[in-house]
């Protein structure tokens, strides 16, 4: 079955690259650069694949039991065109064309020096010839790095301006994983990769491990009365627990700015890092003050861009933007 699904993809990848992506490649002289596009390919149809599994899996559970019933649904839209722009390659290819050849770079002046970076294999022989505890080892370590980038992405003002825009969503869904600023995807974009090139992620197992974390982070944001029971919610980031971080007022006895439940896979780097809250309500969701206008929530995508980069610009240079800088994140979570 596998097998029988992995040619089926590598097949439509090279029917891609032959009639779609070649022709116009070819007109204009850019030939060198066919081996890039047939990785950018890849991305693009392991995107198509994880939006449609999650859009099949869990739109259904939200219309079923929803949280928070809404008269319109026009406030979703954006994150639905963020979602499609994130997994249906524009974003991804933007961050591949400009991490690959920094990359390639990398690489070539690793080779140049004689140093080979360090594989986990080499570490633990035992996973060499067990892939599937290589991927389960591979996903823990990337979890791990995952919650501190977005532990920092609250701590460290800039980022913290940029990121914003992924909590003004008062009606979240299950497209609310992908609303982020595009400068903000960038550096998640090559947080991820750095991190996966420096523990020697094999090229083969780098889309499968993004795809499980995507489709986790989908379901971590869904607007469904979902309970993963008492141990499944201490195992998994379910949507209660995910609720709480974007909870519009803190937690009770939690009045300290920087929030809980930065986890994106296993709660467990919460618990060990004292971010962690398991309340059991189902709070509202959005932001209460913040780097961005109050109307952030309602805007479109052009707009919270601009006013992303704005609230980014106040945070590095707080004279030069006084305008903007004066809505002090106060609440930021
Ligand atoms: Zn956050
Ligand atoms: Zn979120």
């Amino acid at each position: 079955m596998i097998d029988t699904l992995t040619e089926a993809f590598v097949f439509l990848q090279g029917w891609l690259l032959e009639h779609v992506v070649q022709p116009p490649l070819l007109a204009l002289g850019m030939g060198s650069h066919l081996e890039m596009a047939f990785d950018g390919i890849q991305f693009f149809l392991a995107g198509v694949l994880q939006i449609g599994f999650a859009y099949l899996l869990l739109r259904p559970l939200e219309a079923w039991r929803p949280v928070e019933v809404w008269p319109d649904r026009r406030a979703v839209r954006v994150d639905v065109l963020y979602s499609l722009l994130d997994r249906l390659g524009i974003v991804p290819l933007a961050v591949f064309a400009l991490l690959a050849p920094l990359f390639a770079f990398i690489d070539g002046w690793l080779r140049l020096h004689d140093i080979i970076p360090p594989q986990l294999e080499d570490l633990i022989p035992a996973l060499d010839t067990r892939p599937l505890l290589a991927f389960l080892v591979y996903l823990l370590l990337l979890d791990f790095a995952e919650y501190w980038r977005h532990r920092l992405s609250h701590i460290l003002r800039w980022w913290w301006a940029l990121h914003a825009i992924h909590h003004s969503q008062r009606r979240m869904t299950l497209w609310t994983d992908s609303r982020n600023h595009l400068l903000e995807d960038l550096i998640g974009g090559f947080w991820f990769a750095s991190i996966a090139l420096l523990i020697g992620v094999p090229p083969g197992q780098f889309i499968g491990l993004l795809l499980v974390v995507k489709t986790v982070e989908n379901l971590a944001h869904v607007n469904a009365r979902l309970s993963f029971g008492r141990l499944g919610e201490r195992l998994l980031v379910s949507p209660r627990y995910h609720r709480w971080h974007h909870a519009l007022h803190l937690p009770p006895g939690r009045q300290y700015r920087h929030g809980c439940n930065f986890a994106v896979l296993l709660p467990v780097w919460d618990q060990l890092f004292g971010t962690q809250y398991r309340g059991q309500e189902l709070p509202p969701c959005g932001l209460a003050g913040g780097p961005l206008p109050p109307e952030a929530e309602r805007s479109g995508f052009w707009r919270q861009q601009w006013e992303g980069l704005q609230a980014f610009a106040a945070a590095l240079w707080p004279r030069s933007s006084a305008a903007v800088g004066h809505r002090e994140d106060s609440h930021a979570r």
